[in-house]
């Protein structure tokens, strides 16, 4: 196959191989409005939806978010309803691109919690 394989899949579809499908549901039905996109750049993305925090740094690889369920599914790098919901909300081609690269260099990836201790 191509390279341009993944580019062919849909989101969804990359999403799924990024979480479950429980999640993937569950990050559709979250309001648009819930959620707030600050920056996006090339270097790096934040955004904000609900009372947390979400930010990517493309640059490094970094994902840094921080709910309970993300908590939880940090070992295994699986992504939560929010950040889910982020890849929905974005530019499809930017959402495609670092999802694809989630998948393929999934290794040289950070998943981080948060920090919230420089919040004071
Ligand atoms: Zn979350």
């Amino acid at each position: 196959m191509s390279p341009a394989t993944y580019q062919s899949l849909e989101w969804k579809e990359l999403l799924l191989k990024t979480t479950d499908g429980a999640r993937a549901n569950r990050a559709r039905k979250i309001k648009d409005e819930e959620l707030i996109i600050n920056k996006i750049s090339v270097k790096e993305i934040k955004a904000e939806i609900r009372s947390y925090s979400i930010k990517i740094d493309l640059d490094r690889r970094i994902l840094s978010h921080d709910c309970q369920d993300w908590l939880k599914g940090l070992g295994i790098k699986r992504i939560c309803k929010h950040v889910g919901k982020l890849f929905l909300q974005l530019p499809t081609e930017k959402s495609t691109n670092i999802l694809t690269d989630l998948i393929e260099q999934k290794d040289k990836w950070q998943f981080q919690a948060s920090a919230t201790s420089d919040d004071g």
